[in-house]
């Protein structure tokens, strides 16, 4: 039987990048994924031509855009301007983002406006770990005056963050997420399946082994050391240390005794986070200039990936066909034909006939978008070392130590490869 230095269970973003990292490291790795396909929650479905991520993927500048330029990944597409309109009592009015169309905007009065400005200077540069400890609520009813200023900053906020819950999520990585937001979007040619293929066919150049339909059962060990995976098909493979990119309560189940371990925090802390998606492919759009919406008073979001950007717009169609995405921020309490029907709403307030123009279509009534996010009942931050057990270690969005979405999956997958081997040197070094 060949022995891994590094097996890992789960071949999405995380996984690859901690696989990418590990070979690079000298590692001899072994990546094992439960679908035939990789790429997790990160695939991209064709339909008629058009390509559908699962519900709309922008990728900021942050973390995991930034790893993947330092690996000379190509990350072929597109950024699209910010030009937006917020949804206010089912009008469609022009949302400030810059200084044109703050001017223009009729959603904030002057006074709400200078303040708006003020705040967007000073965004760009602050230091917004000082509000790590207090909710986004309590960040814009204590910092903001303007009370439509207040919504427009949930909505903003809600949008790069996916969470429809400011009570609980903390200020300060929202904010920071608001920075890499404000720097720009990009939206992937082919939608993030090209993302996860050169990541996988750069994991595969360093050396890794990929084994796709083989979904890990159980990891062993051998007096609270990792030993080896085995299979839920029986077969078994020997590994001085495992990362787990599977959700909480998989990573959970896996181990044995896991609840005398931090994997037990984990799983308890744990608050995921949920969305409707529709995805539509439209021949020509009614209404050209409504490209992005922000819901102001409803937790809602439209965007069309395919709308004109620098150098182009993104492609995610064989012809000319545009996607437009809609998500549906979820609660607890969720009503799949409700979040549908309140989705078309929207679209029919934001290109009105669409369906006439319609060429592919998809539903996803509810998505887990994050496994956990940075909030205020978090006792600590998860991995990326389970210190109970000698070598296993944990990544993926919900190990986040402030970062959100696939940033949390990049910098999560790189923290665990750079713990595990720091904690190798030492052992050699007592040897
Ligand atoms: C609707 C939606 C919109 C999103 N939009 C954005 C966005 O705009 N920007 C952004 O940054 N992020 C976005 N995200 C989040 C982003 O997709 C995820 O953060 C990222 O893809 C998660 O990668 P991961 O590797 O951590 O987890 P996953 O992709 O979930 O990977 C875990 C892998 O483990 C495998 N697995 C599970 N159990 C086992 C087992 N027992 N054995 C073997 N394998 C197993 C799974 O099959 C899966 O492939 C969005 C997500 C959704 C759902």
């Amino acid at each position: 039987m060949t022995k891994y230095d590094v097996a890992i269970v789960g071949g999405g973003i995380a996984g690859l990048t901690a696989a990418i990292y590990a070979a690079k490291a000298g590692k001899k790795t072994i990546v094992l994924e439960q679908n035939k396909r990789l790429g997790g929650r990160g695939i991209t479905n064709k339909k008629q031509g058009v390509y559908f991520n699962i519900g709309g993927h922008a990728l900021y500048n942050g973390e995991a855009y930034k790893t993947f330029r330092e690996l000379g990944l190509r990350l072929e597409g597109s950024s699209p301007s910010a030009d937006a309109y917020g949804l206010w009592k089912n009008q469609l009015l022009t949302m400030p983002m810059n200084v044109t169309s703050l001017m223009k905007s009729p959603l904030l009065t002057w006074g709400g406006k200078l303040e708006f400005a003020k705040w967007f200077i000073k965004l760009g540069k602050m230091d917004t770990s000082i509000w790590n400890h207090i909710s986004i609520r309590d960040w814009i009813e204590t910092e903001l005056q303007d009370p439509m200023l207040r919504n427009l900053f949930y909505a903003l906020l809600r949008t790069v963050t996916y969470v429809a819950a400011p009570d609980l999520h903390t200020a300060g990585p929202a904010l920071k997420h608001l920075q890499h937001a404000l720097h720009g979007a990009f939206y992937l040619d082919k939608g993030w399946g090209s993302l996860v293929e050169e990541l996988h066919e750069h994991a595969v150049r360093l050396g890794v082994k990929i084994v796709t339909k083989c979904k890990v059962a159980s990891i062993e060990l051998n007096e609270q050391k990792v030993r080896s995976i085995l299979c839920a098909d029986g077969s078994k493979i020997e590994a001085t240390n495992v990362i787990l990119t599977t959700p909480p309560t998989i990573s959970h189940k896996l181990v044995p005794h896991a609840e005398l371990t931090a994997l037990n925090t984990c799983k308890k802390q744990a608050l995921a986070v949920t969305v409707a998606c529709l995805d539509v492919g439209l021949r020509q759009l009614p209404k050209p200039k409504h490209q992005f919406i922000y819901g102001i008073d409803q937790p809602i979001l439209l965007s069309n990936h395919s709308r004109d950007g620098k150098p182009r717009p993104a492609i995610l169609s064989d012809d000319e066909t545009q996607v437009v995405s809609l998500f549906k921020y979820q609660g607890p309490q969720t009503d799949p034909e409700q979040d549908e029907r309140e989705l078309e709403q929207v679209l029919d307030i934001a290109q009105p006939g669409w369906r006439n123009h319609l060429t592919a279509r998809q539903y996803l009534p509810k998505m887990t978008v994050i496994h956990d996010f940075p909030h205020l009942n978090r006792n600590e931050n998860p991995g990326p070392a389970v210190p109970e057990i000698d070598g296993l270690y944990v990544a993926g969005d919900w190990a986040s130590h402030g970062e959100l979405l696939v940033d949390a999956s990049v910098a999560s997958a790189k923290r665990a490869v750079s713990q595990l081997t720091k904690a190798r040197k030492d052992i050699e070094l007592c040897v």
